[in-house]
């Protein structure tokens, strides 16, 4: 279905600083890039609000109707300490400290993102690029540029002559810096430095001789800049213009400013009609920070070993509780706001069965479609998922009041309820029901309780109670078996 049409989606373009209507370059289409993780350790909680902001704009995207391609690369080279221009590459880094292949760092810790954006129910999408797997599309941009004259080279590293560019071009647009002002606030370059300008940075790096990754280039081995493999994977997958660019809030300089400066260099045009900023995650109102200690990886969420939060967490309810703030705000996580996430989570999850089983009548107390169409401007609105959270706890009022008799509501509006929830809870903000671990869980408990019990009666020989417990559970389909090593069940 194309909802798209009638369904008037506005976004917040960091460009503009301005809600501006969406309007795709390819009808029906959308290109979207993300940039994704540097694989070098254990993925952040606030990285990953950042990719579920993007995962939930991707599901809403595709629930209109739009075909999307969903780029999200890996940086698996050229991202340096302290994303500066000297200093060694992360993964080389941690490679030398484990004493492992680099790829055995970005293969260890790409399996670690994965398997949390699993738990976490997201999307894969459409293509996911390596920088390392696209070198050679990095040195033709390298080499398009240095013949447009925006680089130079010195002793086999090329850097992008940010004030040539400046001349001509507006570099700082994105982030409302000025060249001249950035300039001012810099101090003056040391003799050694190879950059014309402070402000210059480096499109292909000479690599050492104790630096292991390397490839080779027209300039001699070295690696290639960590601004570049964006620009390369983004035009390669989604062209030379494309309609979405997103990313954390703090890769708005320099690294994106950067992207736009090196596309329209080589391009002669702006890479991206759409650039879109997901804000930070912050937890007990501090920034989150492995050198403070104020920091938490979602494992230790989702399993409880940590010493900041009371208790576990599923996927599900941190997902609900990302979901409960607009992508553009920062959002706080604490101990008590998690816990009335998760009360909200059981409440919307509990409506979702009271709904399957309730009685209709002949007229509905509220206007579900007026209701529906709510909900759908909440998200036009630039993806606001609190406002549509609002909506959908209006619905599960309603639907209390019905059940309690308070209200009636008619079979057909009854169907649109349920869909329309259905589309937001589970497509759309992709929030899932109970997953089937935790529910293998509680069983687990619950059967542990029912065979201790009838191992008591056993053992009182009260064998009434001991079979009524093995035959009830032979009828839900739930085998006991004893053994030596006491009694085991399984599930039919
Ligand atoms: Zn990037």
């Amino acid at each position: 279905m194309q909802l798209y049409k009638n369904q008037h989606l506005r976004i917040t373009n960091s460009l503009s600083g301005k809600k501006e209507v969406f309007k795709p370059l390819s009808e029906g289409h959308v290109g979207m890039y993300v940039c994704g993780p540097t694989v070098y350790s254990n993925v952040h909680l606030g990285n990953c609000r950042t990719f579920m902001s993007f995962d939930m704009i991707f599901r809403y995207l595709r629930h209109l109707g739009y075909k999307v391609r969903y780029v999200r690369n890996i940086t698996d080279a050229g991202h340096l300490e302290d994303d500066a221009e000297d200093g060694e590459d992360k993964i080389a880094k941690k490679a030398r400290l484990e004493q492992l292949e680099p790829m055995e760092v970005v293969q260890r810790y790409t399996l670690d993102f994965h398997n949390i954006l699993d738990k976490f129910n997201f999307l894969p999408p459409s293509i996911e690029p390596t920088a390392t797997g696209h070198i050679i599309e990095q040195i033709e941009i390298i080499k398009e540029i240095l013949e447009k004259g925006y680089a130079y080279e010195t002793n086999g590293s090329v850097y992008f002559d940010v004030k040539k560019f400046n001349e001509t071009h507006q570099y700082g647009k994105l982030s409302g810096r000025k060249l001249e002002d950035m300039i001012a606030n810099t101090r003056e370059l040391n003799a050694q430095n190879e950059k014309k300008s402070p402000q210059d940075f480096a499109l292909w790096k000479k690599a050492e001789v104790q630096h292991i990754m390397r490839w080779p280039s027209p300039w001699g081995d070295g690696f290639p800049g960590w601004h570049l493999e964006c620009t390369a994977m983004s035009t390669k997958y989604l062209g030379e213009t494309f309609d979405i660019h997103g990313g954390g809030m703090d890769l708005k300089f320099p690294h994106h400013e950067c992207e736009i400066a090196q596309a329209e260099a080589c391009y002669d045009h702006p890479p991206v009609n759409y650039w879109l900023h997901a804000n930070m995650l912050t937890m007990n109102g501090k920034k989150m920070a492995k050198s403070t200690g104020n920091n938490i990886l979602p494992g230790e969420i989702f399993t409880g070993e940590n010493m900041i939060l009371s208790k576990a967490f599923s996927p599900s309810v941190v997902r609900f509780f990302m979901m409960q703030a607009h992508y553009t705000s920062i959002l706080d996580l604490s101990n008590d706001a998690l816990v009335a996430s998760e009360k909200g989570y059981n409440r919307l999850m509990e409506a979702f069965e009271i709904l399957k089983f309730l009685g209709t009548g002949s007229k509905t107390d509220f206007d579900v479609v007026a209701w529906k169409q709510k909900c759908y401007d909440a998200m036009n609105d630039d993806f606001n998922t609190p406002i549509l959270i609002a909506h959908l706890f209006d619905a599960v009022r309603r639907i209390n009041l019905i059940r309690d008799g308070h209200e009636t509501i008619t079979a057909e509006d009854k169907n649109l309820l349920q869909k329309t929830m259905g589309d937001f809870v589970f497509e759309v903000l992709g929030i899932e029901q109970k997953t089937s671990v935790e529910d293998a869980h509680t069983l687990a408990g619950v059967m542990k309780l029912l065979i201790d019990l009838r191992n008591e009666a056993r053992s009182n020989k009260d064998f009434a109670t001991s079979d009524k417990i093995r035959d009830e559970l032979h009828t839900l389909g739930i085998q006991l078996k004893d053994g030596n090593e006491g009694t085991t069940y399984s599930v039919a």
